[in-house]
């Protein structure tokens, strides 16, 4: 007799034959394994007749696959109720076995779209969609935690026109998506953000330079502590230093040549490349000594692993390039300063914490993936679902 469990992957089923319709195979089996009633679980069962159960299983090779059971229904001698008989991979009133559905779900999410799956396997696309779905809260269930982790990084992404931004919570250890939320403006993130759990433990937030999530943040994580995203640091710094530029000297800042070297750090300059931007700079003394105080403020900024004394050494170089740069008298430049200024804690604790938002960074690629492999979404909830379980 051949087992079972290598051809179905069930346990206790006896195959009695196997014959080809169609071009299909079919699979005879009969359930072998223990019965008992659903209704009170107890087995002493009398038969009531006989009938012949057909579902879809998993492909062998490229063939369609139909298992065939035979069947009973039966009468619970103790509660009496008459009920049709269970078999274990197949849940009742389905027309595919559970490892059908599950050959659907990977196959969709591998990247088949739902109607050419549908005509290979003769489906419906309906159908494809509603085993999929039921894959996606399956997976869900087996891995999300309701638990805010302690290290979170907050971002937002665009999500479609209609419906606006979407805000990502991240989990920064585990290096995965804790949760997606509909909207970015404090009053969107208000009511999700009260009945989470775990905020108390939640040790290290992880942002860019967004007052609306800092203050919601303070609000309801009582004990995290705040950590500015370097790379947005450094972009903001580099934004009002190149809006600076073009106020003094316009021509030279739309040469993209230049614009390309301007905006480098300097240990990403090469050789050949260095005596161009000096012998532009020393044309413009004004804008070589801003150059040189964004290289200094940068590099300083590039700071991480610092030890708490360290720190203390390195906040009053901080302090000081503010006070330069609001004192600066250049539009732009007292604008930094002043965003400097306000975030300024936040900034400094990057020289402390290692971890930043490019993991947030890395994902929001993958929604934008999802999204489009999706043909986009009506319904932000199956966007939910769907980035949670391929983000994790
Ligand atoms: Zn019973």
């Amino acid at each position: 007799m051949i087992r079972s469990e290598l051809v179905l992957g069930l346990p206790d089923y006896e195959i009695t034959d196997l014959q080809i319709r169609g071009g299909g195979i079919h699979i005879l089996a009969r359930y072998t394994g223990p019965r008992s009633c659903p209704h009170c679980g107890r087995d002493r069962l009398r038969n009531k007749g006989r009938y012949r159960r057909r579902v879809r299983h998993e492909n062998w090779g490229l063939r369609h696959c139909i298992l065939e059971l035979e069947a009973s229904k039966f009468q619970c001698q103790d509660c009496g109720r008459y009920f049709r008989q269970r078999f274990p991979g197949i849940q009742p009133c389905q027309r595919s076995s559970e490892a059908f559905q599950k050959m659907i779900f990977r196959e969709h999410l591998d990247g088949i779209n739902r109607s050419r799956l549908g005509r290979r396997e003769g489906i419906g696309a309906a159908t494809v969609e509603r085993y999929f779905q039921r894959g996606l809260k399956r997976q869900f269930g087996e891995w999300h935690s309701a638990r805010c982790p302690q290290l979170l990084g907050i971002d937002e992404h665009f999500f479609t026109r209609r419906s606006g931004y979407a805000t990502t919570l991240c989990d920064l250890r585990n290096h995965k998506v804790y949760d997606v939320i509909l909207g970015r403006s404090e009053l969107s993130l208000a009511a999700y953000f009260q009945r989470l759990e775990g905020k108390a433990e939640v040790r290290v937030v992880c942002m860019d330079l967004a007052a609306h999530y800092r203050s919601l943040v303070r609000l309801h994580f009582p004990n995290a502590r705040i950590v500015a995203d370097r790379f947005h640091v450094i972009r903001i710094i580099n934004h009002h230093f190149l809006a600076c530029w073009r106020d003094i000297d316009g021509v030279g800042a739309r040469n993209r040549g230049l614009l390309s070297l301007m905006r480098r750090h300097r240990h990403n300059l090469r050789a050949d490349q260095q005596p161009r931007l000096a012998a532009y700079l020393a044309d413009h003394p004004v804008l070589e000594t801003i150059y040189r105080f964004k290289q200094r403020l940068c590099y300083l900024l590039l700071k991480k692993h610092r030890t708490r004394k360290q720190c203390e050494q390195l906040v009053p170089r901080f302090l000081r390039a503010v006070y330069q740069l609001r004192q600066a008298g250049l539009a732009q430049l007292v604008q930094l300063g002043q965003t400097l200024a306000a975030w300024s804690e936040e900034i400094v604790a990057m020289w402390r914490f290692t971890r930043n938002n490019g993991i947030t960074e890395g994902f929001h690629n993958k929604m934008e993936l999802i999204n489009r492999q999706a043909y986009g979404f009506r319904n932000f909830q199956n966007y939910r679902l769907r980035v949670k379980v391929l983000c994790s």
